[in-house]
């Protein structure tokens, strides 16, 4: 791998990384969301005992834990 393909990957992974942080926002601010690879609507799952809060789609290709503490 050279460098220029290095530099292409952490772009890809920024990007995606500030897409999923732009969702989650949305979503916790109770504005619609959608899952990128199904377009279902994202929801917010409070966390359970013993388990984290999480947003997920209907089809579980979405399933972002987060870490609110
Ligand atoms: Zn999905």
């Amino acid at each position: 791998m050279d460098l220029q393909q290095i530099k292409q990957l952490n772009k890809q992974t920024a990007k995606s990384y500030n897409d999923q942080k732009a969702l989650i926002k949305r979503v916790l601010m109770g504005k619609p969301a959608k899952c990128p690879n199904c377009q279902q609507s994202l929801q917010f799952l409070a966390p359970q005992d013993g388990s984290v809060a999480k947003i997920t789609c209907a089809k579980g290709c979405t399933d972002i834990e987060l870490d609110l503490s």
